[in-house]
């Protein structure tokens, strides 16, 4: 059963016992609540395309480990092909859900960890390696979805890991270990798609020195461990989906990622699932190999969401009567112009990938962290310029409880009318554009595209590192003549 249904996936989710809190309460029945069903709603596209002949060629990959057929965010790339088609698939999940759709931070930590745990034991004699090997093949064959956990919630910044000016726990770390395992607690912030999840994975959040062993602990766990809460991440607008009949309103009713601040309250980590164990120098790796994935991840994802932004705002020109203006032709030229440079940034990045000692193939990390950072600067102009399009109305238009009143309806549908549009559509229009730029699609747009996968002073630290300004010097002495 390499590839499993989405109601395999959903039945083996309600098997769980999961604690999952949103505004202070239990989610009683996490399947069915309207808060987190958008995000499954999004996972289950990840099953049934993978199932679809016309997706198959992006949506699987053949398993070098077991030859079965597997779905593609499980795979372990082998070529620079699989690496583009990885960025075009994320692409295309973007143009189906506007939103995260959060099943990729596996794809991208599983190949981190891979080529980090053959060089951990090339240096330690360890054999995470093989141990790594078997859970992603037990992923591969069971079809599971891992969520990622790296950001840890690090209180005041200006103190160091372990430092005994604030709380030890505001970094995961291990704090008791025996025989058979470790025990672990602390928590880890914004992790995206944990509560639709079956397993976490769970590594350091920075590169860590000697001394710093406790934190160099890297797990998997299923998500119903004992010790596990999930808190879900308020979203703009997100209680829209509690309303009876929610739709219109909502913007995308279907779809839409869910973070959850997670925490491991003393949880007991048995030794077959631990993949770093106090081998502090390769946590820097580990994280660097998997934001540089993530953030070539950026380059589909965030442009298939630009996809249905684009979109959106041209469906409102015509709307609107203004499709035939010039400067309207000139903003969607400019939204398009910007969305493609961050595919075409991706897809370098992929391109340029090469090997690594493992075999598994990594993007190219400068390039990478050049896609990410633009990342963090078009889809804000994207946005604008759809805000532009849209008109104040994206704002202060009436609700869709107004527009099936008895009492106002006919005003609304009397006053909101477009071009050859009904108030109704319009309005449809309207409160996607709203909830890509301002709801609940915006965290995994707008924000996510700032802070996700690394802040942008991250990028630019990788860039000022990978920028080979010695080598760029001795190119530019060579055409000037410079002898030293
Ligand atoms: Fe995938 Fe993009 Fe969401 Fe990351 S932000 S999980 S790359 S959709
Ligand atoms: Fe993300």
């Amino acid at each position: 059963m390499a590839l499993m249904t989405s109601q395999e996936y959903v039945e083996s989710l309600r098997k769980m016992n999961r604690r999952i809190y949103f505004q202070g309460k239990l989610i009683e029945d996490p399947i069915e609540d309207p808060m987190l069903a958008p995000s499954r709603h999004c996972l289950e596209e990840t099953y049934d395309m993978a199932l679809d002949p016309q997706f198959e060629d992006l949506m699987t990959a053949t398993s070098q480990f077991t030859g079965e057929k597997i779905n593609r965010f499980n795979n372990i790339h082998r070529d620079t092909e699989d690496l583009i088609k990885k960025v075009k698939l994320q692409r295309l999940m973007g143009q189906r859900t506007a939103g995260c759709f959060q099943r990729c931070v596996i794809m991208d930590m599983a190949n981190a960890f891979y080529s980090t745990c053959y060089e951990i034991d090339e240096a330690h004699g360890t054999d995470y390696f093989e141990r790594f090997k078997e859970y992603i093949i037990k992923c591969q064959r069971e079809d599971l979805i891992v969520a990622g956990a790296l950001t840890d919630p690090k209180g005041s910044r200006a103190y160091p890991i372990g430092s005994d000016q604030q709380d030890e726990d505001l970094y995961l770390h291990v704090v008791e270990r025996r025989e058979d395992g470790v025990v672990v607690r602390g928590a880890k912030a914004h992790i995206t798609g944990a509560t639709n999840a079956h397993e976490i994975v769970a590594l350091p959040t920075q590169a860590l020195k000697p001394g710093q062993e406790d934190y160099a602990i890297a797990f998997h766990m299923p998500l119903d461990a004992e010790g596990i809460t999930m808190i879900v991440g308020r979203q703009s607008c997100d209680t829209r989906k509690y309303e009876e009949d929610a739709d219109i309103d909502v913007g995308n009713r279907t779809y839409g990622g869910v973070e959850a601040l997670t925490v491991f309250d003393n949880v007991f980590v048995p030794n077959e699932n631990i993949f770093l164990n106090g081998e502090t120098e390769f946590a820097g790796m580990l994280v660097e190999r998997f934001a540089g994935y993530h953030r070539n991840s950026y380059g589909g994802c965030k442009t298939g969401v630009g996809d249905v932004a684009i979109g959106a705002a041209s469906l409102l020109a015509q709307y609107n009567g203004t499709e035939k203006a010039s400067h309207i032709k000139d903003k969607l030229t400019e939204m398009t112009q910007l969305n493609e440079q961050l595919f075409a940034c991706g897809i370098a990045s992929s391109a340029l990938g090469a090997p690594t000692k493992a075999g598994n193939y990594m993007v190219d990390l400068l390039v990478a962290n050049v896609c990410k950072l633009n990342v963090t600067r078009y889809p804000y102009e994207i946005v604008r310029l759809m805000e532009d399009i849209a008109g104040g109305i994206m704002v202060t238009a009436p609700s869709e409880a107004d527009l099936k009143s008895d009492a106002v309806g006919a005003y609304v549908r009397k006053y909101l009318v477009g071009q050859d549009v009904d108030a109704e559509n319009r309005l449809r229009a309207l409160r996607l554009c709203e909830n890509i730029a301002l709801g609940t699609a915006a965290v995994g747009y707008r924000t996510e595209s700032m802070h996700g996968a690394g802040s942008p002073e991250a990028q630019k630290i990788m860039i000022r590192r990978m920028g080979g300004f010695d080598v760029k010097k001795d190119l530019a002495k060579r055409i000037a003549h410079i002898v030293d």
